[in-house]
């Protein structure tokens, strides 16, 4: 790996750090959010064996412009044009009703480029690990459980998956209804 990829990834966790600084994960301990973005790239890295630089930046820095106040042009200034655009791929657009948002990602899965496919696996199988061992306080079983399907709808569309991450996925899926049946068969539902 050259050097420079690897002051470029640096920048790129610096700056969704301090974008992300004073944002908290949904769960019950309130993680610092900038967790969500390590994790993915972590997962990308050194499970998946995804070392392409392009990708690792844009997963660093792929919840930014939904979730902060960083705009694309920002992006294209600090990062270049193909690493916003990529952004650009996995960003929902929040002005819209969360039930949209919610349609078009399933219908926007199959048109994703290769390297947005990864982001968006890795996003989905880190988002459905939490929900099983970190959920959101207070989400209702039926919430998580209506989360886990719609992931997999999304996930379901992306064409010619890395197996690998649709392995991992496939995995925490299967986790996740496996504990919701424990979790009726015990009253806790
Ligand atoms: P949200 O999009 O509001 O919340 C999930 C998102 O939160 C994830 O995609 C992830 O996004 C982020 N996140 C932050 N912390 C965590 C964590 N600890 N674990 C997992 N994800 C985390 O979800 P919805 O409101 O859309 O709810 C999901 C489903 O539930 C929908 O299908 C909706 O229809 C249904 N629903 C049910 C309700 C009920 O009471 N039964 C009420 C409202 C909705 P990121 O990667 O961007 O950080
Ligand atoms: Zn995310």
């Amino acid at each position: 790996m050259k050097l420079e990829s690897t002051g470029w990834m640096l920048k790129a966790l610096d700056f969704a750090a301090r974008k992300h600084r004073d944002q908290r994960r949904k769960d019950v301990e309130a993680s610092p959010y900038i967790n969500h973005p390590i994790a993915i790239v972590h997962l990308l890295w050194n499970t998946a064996g995804v070392q392409d630089m392009t990708v690792i930046v844009g997963a660093l820095l792929h919840d930014t412009v939904e979730d902060t106040d960083t705009t694309f042009e920002e992006l294209t200034q600090e990062f270049g044009s193909e690493v916003a655009a990529l952004v650009g791929e996995v960003t929902d657009d929040k002005s819209l009703p969360k039930q949209t948002r919610k349609q078009l990602q399933i219908a926007h899965a199959p048109h994703l480029s290769d390297r947005a496919k990864l982001i968006k696996l890795a996003d989905k199988i880190s988002n459905l690990r939490d929900m099983v061992h970190s959920p959101p306080s207070n989400w209702s079983q039926e919430r998580r459980r209506e989360y886990f399907e719609w992931a997999k709808s999304v996930v379901d569309q992306i064409a010619n998956p890395h197996p690998v991450l649709k392995g991992l996925f496939e995995e925490v899926y299967q986790q996740g209804i496996a504990r919701f049946e424990e979790e009726k068969g015990s009253g806790n539902g």
